[in-house]
């Protein structure tokens, strides 16, 4: 089965962002989990330091269970189930098993 690549848009189906959709920033395959651009931010702080810099709360990205995730459909506009296909030329490419439309083009 093929995962989630860098780029996808998935949706958030559980957790405190459930509901919130957005860009795949990063895979975790090791964790099974993945960054999502601007989702799951959680608060640092940071010290001021040496160089001037004032200390301060700075939100990064955390990342998310693979679980917790969909990919986004946007023929469907929502978050679906997809399926992996192996075309003419032996590429493999995943598409969404409601409306047939091609993630990976
Ligand atoms: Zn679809």
């Amino acid at each position: 089965m093929m995962g989630l690549k860098k780029d996808d848009k998935v949706m958030v189906i559980g957790g405190k962002d459930k509901g919130k959709s957005g860009k795949i920033k990063q895979v975790l395959h090791a964790r099974n989990r993945v960054v999502v651009e601007k989702l799951n931010l959680v608060k640092r702080h940071t010290k001021p330091g040496m160089d001037q810099t004032q200390g301060g709360i700075i939100e990064k990205e955390s990342s998310i269970h693979r679980s917790n995730v969909m990919l986004f459909c946007e023929k469907c506009d929502k978050p679906v189930r997809y399926g992996v296909r192996t075309m003419e030329d032996n590429s493999k490419v995943r598409y969404c098993k409601k409306c047939e439309e091609l993630f990976d083009k």
